[in-house]
């Protein structure tokens, strides 16, 4: 940052200070005030004010910052102050594998490429699921770790339905490009100061391409409450990878536009008082029926939020069913918890 022409010398040290102020700061003390805000509020000089909005757009995904709440920014701030992000060999798919590995040496049987039909209910507590080829399955206990509008074609109740339609997602729109080799390695990302865009070579920083290939990811911020018009954002990110890779378009093997991509079921907004808007894991009316998600939970942004709302439902549903089981039996039983 200090050898960055970009900046002048006030400039700096106003960024500086900012920037050493939000490393402090408790993320949930701020859960209640937008992004917007206390940017146009703290930034006095205009090019620190769009590098922190640029810079609070890359970090949450969110192309709405008057609706996105200071608490998942100064959360995934801090944690990119205190280790660099990373980019994974291989992409998710290499998350993806290792957890599907995890779990099944963990004695978990997974069922790829199975649809669940409907959570089957009775007397406000869930007896099992039925799946799309008709087979159902007996439950005391169902983990729901899918989007918020699977949930509610999953589960025929009206409350949960009113409390999960009223979240809004944060999405993107996304340009994703595989090169016979980069133009510009020297121009390894790009953060746009005027619009809600973004570039990085990843294959700069993973082995996500073979050798001498490329692959570019551009991505669009979208508000969730404009949605706006998918052709139009698709030529403003080609046009971000004309500026930061001239050429790339002759070298292109393969190119993806992915128009609505959801990054997290929920944005934690300023006006639900952050994180602590979202759902909770377990659903209260409904015995034995527990969520996990982005969405879910007190804990965390994006895959952190996943991890740690599928931790807490676990936790949950065994101290839950341990209870029952001593209940039903008049002594305690390790059994489920363990
Ligand atoms: C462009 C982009 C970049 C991102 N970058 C990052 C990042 O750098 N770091 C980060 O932490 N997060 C990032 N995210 C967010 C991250 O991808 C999500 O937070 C994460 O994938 C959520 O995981 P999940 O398992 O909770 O939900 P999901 O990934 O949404 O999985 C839900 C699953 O449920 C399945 N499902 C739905 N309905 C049914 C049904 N009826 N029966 C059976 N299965 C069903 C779906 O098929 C899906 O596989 C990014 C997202 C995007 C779009």
């Amino acid at each position: 940052m200090l050898s960055t022409a970009l900046l002048k010398g006030p400039e700096k040290w106003e960024l500086l200070g900012l920037l050493a102020r939000l490393a402090m700061l408790k993320p949930r003390s701020l859960a209640s005030v937008s992004v917007q805000t206390w940017i146009d509020q703290h930034a006095r000089h205009e090019r620190v004010h769009q590098l922190l909005l640029a810079s609070a757009r890359t970090l949450t995904y969110s192309g709405n910052l008057e609706l996105i709440s200071m608490e998942p920014f100064l959360t995934q701030l801090q944690l990119s102050l205190k280790r660099p992000v990373r980019y994974i060999d291989g992409g998710w798919q290499t998350l993806v594998t290792g957890l599907r590995r995890t779990a099944e040496q963990a004695g978990v049987h997974l069922h790829p490429g199975t649809r669940v039909e409907a959570v089957l209910q009775n007397d406000g507590r869930v007896r099992g699921i039925e799946l799309s080829d008709g087979r159902f399955y007996e439950a005391r206990a169902v983990v729901l770790a899918t989007e918020p509008a699977d949930v509610t074609r999953l589960v025929d109740d009206p409350l949960l339905k009113q409390r999960l339609t009223r979240l809004t997602p944060v999405v993107v729109a996304c340009l994703d490009v595989a090169l016979q080799s980069l133009p510009r390695p020297d121009r390894p990302v790009s953060l746009d100061l005027d619009q809600p865009r973004f570039y990085s070579a990843q294959s700069l920083f993973a082995h996500v391409a073979p050798a001498g290939g490329a692959v570019l990811h551009a991505v669009r911020y979208l508000d969730p409450t404009a949605p706006g018009d998918a052709r139009e954002h698709e030529r403003e990110l080609e046009a971000l990878l004309d500026l930061a890779q001239p050429g790339w378009r002759a070298l292109a093997v393969k190119r993806f536009f992915l128009p609505h991509m959801q990054v997290t079921g929920a944005t934690p907004t300023a006006g639900s008082k952050g994180l602590a808007g979202r759902p909770e894991p377990r659903v209260e009316h409904i015995g034995g029926l527990y969520l996990a998600g982005d969405w879910v939970g007190q804990e965390g942004y994006l895959a952190d939020a996943s991890f740690a709302s599928a931790h807490q439902a676990a936790r949950l549903l065994l101290t839950d069913l341990t209870g029952q089981q001593q209940a039903a039996t008049g002594r305690s039983g390790p059994e489920l918890a363990a």
